[in-house]
């Protein structure tokens, strides 16, 4: 196994992808150190906008090309890191150790539109709203709707087991796939579509390896006619365990709800908006202001039109009182927490239904009486239409946060319906001296369902705020296990959660070892993620490559 020099590798790529697809300039390293992992977040605060920087990064046109850099880089033993939208928020495709960045987006084409069997066969890097876009052009839909659908691909979702928030009606990408195509290290491409029924299904080995096995290249997926109509139901419970049984009956029901999502009252009061910030009152407006920041509203954020000196001046003052305020509160989380655990807040619940409109106007009568039963009030339509109006908007806009020197943070893991409320309450009871914490309840099923905690903490130096987070999420995995919770849901695991994996697949270690030596021999798929190695990572000889 000869290693390359720099140079070597560079003229290598570039053989296989033409210099105008290959890059080494600093922007583009930095681009590509990190995803969206709120620590890197952090790293960058701390003024360590590179951490990981990758040797180079390259956008192959086609599946040949691929192979190509792979095998490349596996004769090599140089990293590879398979690489799609970046939206991933577990650091997963972080080049820790270097090596070479294969970015899809040029794999972004569709292969196939099957209309009398439903599918549809794609490439890997298409971005997620374009598929969705050709689909509805043919009447059709995926019916896979992440928040991040408009900066994810195809490639990312699979390799991630991404859910979307329709995910209780049409299921997880893993439910949505029917074969892939992923070119080993090697070499090879490994088709799933060649099989019989009733044979091994190797898709569910290979979704969620999150680029550690090789690079899926394309895949096909059953697809659904877009409904004819839909209709959304905002539901107020005044106690959480009354929304969860809610949820429960309406899933155990065997309706089938397109949206079904449960606030916590803190979360609640963001998914309400402005008009439960006045219901408050205005005595609260410390939280009203965390409210405002991590739900993208307008308290601290910049001023807006044309405006006099003296107002800017005090609006300057009033974001700087603001800050210090907010700052000084997450600093010492269990106050905050108190105050929202205080908040006369309903939790509120949104369901939803498509379908033709006959058979929708039924299960959302079927749903409204379950969750009268249950103790829920019926809170009209107007909220599910807000939410689904604004339904891309949250996550992306709490930089304001970043930019006070806060970090913030989803944790979204999963567990049965009996052990929920436990689950959430633990988890809540043990960061509440830490962050500032809140929760929603979504991606149902009949057995149980998916808590997504949100979390939001402050140290004033970065480098404490690194050690701060990471303490924060040792915490939370420990609780989360040992409510007996998944380590994640759908965001998959990448650096941030590889630490809990061994505890929760036991045995299972070995066999992912065996697999990963089988297909990767050296090593060199995403080397650092999903499973902790277990080896002397490929990029040692990687580090040969300076030039
Ligand atoms: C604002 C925001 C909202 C989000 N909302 C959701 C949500 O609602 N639901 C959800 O599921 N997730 C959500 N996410 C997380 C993220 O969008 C998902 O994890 C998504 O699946 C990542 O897709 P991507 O194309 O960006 O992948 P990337 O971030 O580029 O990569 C993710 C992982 O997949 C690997 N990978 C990428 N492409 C391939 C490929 N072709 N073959 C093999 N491995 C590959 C990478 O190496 C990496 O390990 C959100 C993220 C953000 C920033």
């Amino acid at each position: 196994m000869a290693r390359l020099t720099h140079s070597e590798l560079l003229a290598g790529l570039e053989g296989i992808v033409g210099s105008d697809h290959l890059s080494t300039t600093e922007p583009d390293r930095v681009a590509y150190s990190a995803d969206f992992w709120p620590k890197a977040q952090i790293w960058k605060l701390g003024g360590d906008a590179c951490r990981f920087p990758p040797d180079a990064i390259v956008w192959p046109g086609d599946e040949a090309e691929v192979a190509a850099i792979l095998a490349l880089c596996h004769e090599h033993l140089i990293p590879v890191i398979p690489y799609g939208g970046g939206s991933g928020v577990c650091g997963g495709t972080i080049p820790i150790h270097g090596g070479v960045i294969v970015d899809t987006k040029r794999l972004n084409r569709v292969l196939g539109f099957d209309a009398a069997s439903a599918t549809i066969t794609a490439e890997a890097g298409i971005n997620g709203m374009h598929l969705e876009d050709r689909l509805n052009a043919r009447g059709m839909t995926l019916g896979h709707f992440p928040s991040s659908i408009m900066c994810s691909t195809l490639g990312g979702w699979l390799a991630a087991r991404s859910a979307g928030q329709y995910s209780s009606r049409y299921g997880k990408i893993e439910d949505m796939v029917l074969s892939l195509r992923m070119a080993l290290p090697d070499g090879r491409v490994l088709d799933t579509a060649e099989r019989g029924p009733g044979e091994p299904d190797w898709n569910q080995l290979l979704v969620g390896a999150e680029g550690t096995l090789g690079l899926i290249t394309s895949a096909t997926l059953a697809v659904s006619p877009l409904p004819e109509a839909r209709r959304l139901r905002a539901f107020r419970f005044r106690h959480l365990a009354d929304g969860l049984r809610g949820a429960r009956a309406i899933m155990q029901a065997g309706l089938k709800p397109t949206v079904l999502r449960l606030y916590d009252p803190f979360d609640s009061l963001i998914a309400l908006g402005k008009e439960s910030g006045d219901e408050a009152g205005g005595r609260k407006s410390l939280l009203h202001a965390l409210r405002d920041l991590l739900s993208g509203g307008g308290a601290a954020g910049p001023a807006r039109g044309r405006r006099g000196l003296l107002s800017r001046h005090l609006g300057d003052l009033g974001r700087s009182l603001k800050r210090t305020a907010l700052t000084t509160a997450l600093s010492s989380p269990s106050l905050i927490n108190g105050l929202a655990s205080a908040v006369p807040s309903p939790c509120l619940l949104i369901f939803g239904f498509e379908g033709p409109a006959d058979a929708i106007h039924a299960d959302a009568w079927s749903a409204s009486e379950l969750l009268t039963e249950c103790g829920g009030t019926d809170a009209g339509a107007g909220l599910g239409e807000a939410w689904l109006a604004h339904r891309y908007s949250v996550s992306f806009k709490q930089s304001k946060l970043y930019a006070m020197g806060a970090f913030v943070d989803t944790m979204e893991v999963a567990t049965t319906w009996d052990r929920l409320e436990g689950l959430y309450e633990r988890v809540k009871k043990v960061l509440a001296p830490h962050v500032f914490v809140m929760a929603h309840f979504s991606h149902a099923y009949r057995e149980g369902c998916s808590v997504y905690f949100t979390f939001a903490g402050y140290r004033r130096d970065a480098r404490r705020a690194e050690q701060h987070y990471d303490r924060v999420w040792q915490i939370a995995m420990d609780a989360v296990h040992a409510a007996g919770g998944t380590t994640s849901h759908h965001h998959g695991v990448g650096m941030s959660k590889m630490s809990a994996m061994p505890r929760e697949h036991g045995d299972g270690l070995a066999v992912w070892r065996a697999l990963k030596t089988a297909l990767d021999p050296h090593g060199v798929m995403n080397p650092g993620k999903l499973f902790p190695e277990d080896r002397a990572a490929p990029a040692e000889g990687a580090e040969e490559l300076a030039p």
